[in-house]
């Protein structure tokens, strides 16, 4: 007898910035296989190995089942209450802006809408950030400054059809596999594609490149600031793209010139050969459809903003940029780093990609949020960056922190300051869907959240399009949704008339009527979701993928913006920034000779709660490793396989050594993904100092100063 075919549902998959779709399968309660799916525009049926794999790192065990108050297991009313008066007690006697919140890009659209209406609107504190700080800040203020706006302004067809695709610090081979396989299709189709790769290390992705550029870290403003005066001195700038669509070109060619007299100067400053530089400048300056793809190796750094405005004035410059196959593109590392950007879940943002500087903005979404008896108290000026935060929280200023779907205690640089920041925060609630996690160990409250395959909600990937991540399970245990706990907590301090939504499609539902309320300019125009309110539940499940902004002139989405030239700066014309270099932060020196770099691995994910539990990805790489060049091996007195051991001024890291001549000299790799509950051995944050990016807040964990010995 032939059994029914098991029932399949489109949803996304969970892992990286790419935002492929997945369709799944389920049977007998559990998630049988997943598969690409092929109508999603994103992947069109491909996975990578690790979105192949999801349905192995499901299932009940390891899962947080049920809350913990004190450390004991609690009943949901039990914690819930003791959250809501300690909450209270705590913002009433030292002020509301000491209660603060750190989010996460693996939260759904929704549950970022939600917390950001709990904290900014009615507690009213600005301080709430999100791990995202870590992967894409510099490229949001990057856009910002450029653009006065956060948006990208291509898509992954541009990949496709450009003729010079240029990738920057992205190992796109490992990190966002599917559009590498993309992208390598295409080159396989069109022979006079040109791929050139711009890292330090030579990875994986270099298989397609026709030219390699391995520059010293840190070097990369250098490396385009020079691109931009090669193209002013050989002819090449666009001069009436120029005077019609940008300012500030005089002044970011002075800058450039400076800092790049000439190719043999940016060359020798780079570390790289003068005339494989010089055959990357021709390639760039001589054709129209390039696409600069720039990831974590440009944005994770002190200078990351500087970095990513040196590139956008180079594409400025040549008028490259909204047309097909054309324009700077910053991939975000997570799955939904765009939606928690547009729902304000930066704590410099305030709510649908409105900034507190935004002309009448505090007004606006006050009246947008005022409900019934409820008036909105929001903050006036924005709140702490991720980094800042912590330090405010050891120094005693931040006496509530709400830690979601993330794990600090492993993920950010300076580990140690964290820990004893976590330690000494009066009250630390962490919302987790996994049971042992090293924030755990912090939390006075622990609330069980739903996963993947059972949120249900919506992402955005990084060109832009909103995709559904659909429910295939109920939760497990006792764990509820994001949004739901975030709900109950709202009404449980009497904001329950702003907070009474029944499902998720409700609060996407007013997420899209506030990105379209009052618009008017350019800026807000860009962000308008409008067209996809009012359309009931049944639309909401199955909404399509669809790139904003979506409008009644564009229902079906916008593949491209700036297409007329038109940008949200007051002037309504794009800015060239002028880019002075500077070097890391963390030099090094003769205790510490080493550059350190850090990054992921192919088959893992963040701090692997969940890729951990799958054997095949473990397969990969099983342990925590440092790579290093052979002669930096050989002089520490270390052969291939040796235990090693890295030491930083603040910590150390065990790692076993893997030789490779992809690495510089003087430079050493190591994984992100590891903690101490995982080999004992430290982790990449110990290594790493807390410095920061001044415009952006992100950390510089691509730079760090070692040293290595044998163990
Ligand atoms: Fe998931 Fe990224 Fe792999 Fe696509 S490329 S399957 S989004 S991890």
């Amino acid at each position: 007898e032939a059994s029914c075919p098991a029932p399949s549902t489109n949803t996304t998959c969970p892992y990286c910035g790419v935002g492929c779709g997945v369709t799944a399968t389920v049977r007998d309660g559990r998630v049988e296989a997943v598969e690409g799916d092929p109508t999603h525009p994103a992947n069109f049926g491909r996975l990578c190995v690790k979105g192949s794999a999801l349905h192995e790192t499901l299932g009940e065990q390891g899962r947080l089942l049920t809350p913990r108050l004190d450390g004991k297991l609690a009943s949901w009313e039990a914690a819930l209450a003791a959250l809501t008066e300690r909450l209270t007690a705590l913002q009433a006697t030292h002020g509301r802006e000491t209660v603060a919140a750190y989010l996460s890009g693996q939260l759904l659209t929704e549950d970022y809408y939600v917390a950001n209406k709990l904290f900014k609107g009615f507690l009213g504190t600005p301080h709430l950030d999100t791990n995202s700080r870590l992967c894409m800040a510099s490229a949001v203020a990057g856009y910002k400054r450029a653009f006065g706006a956060d948006a990208v302004p291509g898509n992954y067809e541009d990949l496709e059809e450009a003729e010079l695709v240029v990738l920057a610090g992205s190992n796109l081979a490992w990190n966002h596999p599917v559009l590498y396989q993309r992208l390598k299709l295409a080159k396989e189709r069109n022979p006079l594609m040109r791929v050139v790769v711009i890292d330090p290390r030579v990875t994986d992705t270099c298989e397609i490149a026709d030219l390699y550029l391995g520059i010293q870290p840190g070097s990369d403003a250098t490396l385009f600031n020079g691109l931009l005066a090669f193209m002013a001195e050989r002819g090449h700038v666009d001069t009436r793209y120029l005077k019609r669509h940008t300012e500030g070109f005089l002044d970011a060619l002075e800058a450039a010139r400076k800092s790049a007299p000439s190719v043999a100067a940016v060359a020798a400053a780079c570390d790289i050969d003068a005339e494989r530089l010089e055959t990357f400048y021709y390639w760039f300056a001589r054709h129209l459809h390039v696409v600069t793809l720039y990831s974590q190796g440009v944005n994770q750094s002190t200078s990351g903003t500087d970095k990513c405005n040196a590139i956008i004035n180079c594409h400025l410059v040549g008028g490259k940029l909204g047309l097909p196959g054309a324009g700077p593109f910053s991939i975000t590392g997570q799955p939904n780093a765009m939606g928690g950007r547009e729902v304000g879940g930066l704590a410099n943002q305030l709510a649908a990609h409105m900034d507190y500087h935004t002309p009448g903005a505090i007004d606006r979404v006050t009246r947008f949020w005022a409900t019934g008896s409820l008036a909105p108290c929001l903050p006036e000026a924005p709140g702490h960056k991720a980094i800042e935060l912590f330090e405010a929280i050891e120094r005693g200023e931040i006496t509530v922190l709400w830690v979601m779907a993330t794990n600090p205690a492993v993920s950010l640089p300076d580990a140690a300051r964290v820990r004893r920041a976590l330690a000494k925060c009066p009250l630390v609630i962490v919302s987790e869907c996994v049971a042992n996690t090293d924030m755990l160990a912090y939390a006075d409250i622990v609330l069980p959240a739903s996963g993947w395959s059972e949120k249900d909600g919506t992402v955005t990937n990084s060109e832009r399009r909103i995709s559904r991540q659909r429910g295939l399970l109920p939760p497990p245990g006792e764990a509820r949704h994001d949004w739901q706990i975030i709900c109950e907590v709202a009404t449980r301090l009497g904001f329950g008339e702003a907070f009474g939504y029944n499902h998720p499609w409700e609060i996407f539902d007013e997420h899209a009527r506030l990105s379209g309320f009052e618009n008017a300019g350019v800026g807000k125009r860009l962000f308008d979701i409008s067209a996809l309110a009012g359309r009931g539940r049944a639309a909401y499940d199955a909404l399509a993928p669809v790139q904003w902004p979506v409008t009644r002139a564009a229902a079906r989405g916008t593949a491209r913006l700036f297409e007329e030239g038109e940008f949200a700066t007051p002037s309504g014309r794009a800015r060239l920034v002028a880019v002075t270099p500077r070097e890391p932060e963390q030099s090094l020196s003769a205790r510490y000779p080493l550059r350190l770099n850090t990054g992921r691995i192919r088959d893992q994910w963040h701090t692997m709660t969940r890729t951990a539990r799958a054997p095949r990805l473990m397969n990969h790489r099983a342990e925590p490793f440092v790579e290093l060049h052979p002669a930096d091996a050989d002089k520490a007195g270390l052969v291939d396989q040796d235990l090693a051991r890295l030491t930083a001024p603040d910590g150390e890291y065990r790692a076993r050594v893997r030789l490779s001549n992809a690495q510089r000299r003087g430079e050493a790799f190591i994984p992100m993904h590891w903690s101490d509950q995982f080999t004992g051995a430290g982790r990449s944050g110990a290594l790493l100092s807390g410095r920061t990016d001044p415009v952006s807040g992100q950390p510089e964990t691509k730079h760090g100063a070692v040293s290595v010995s044998a163990l």
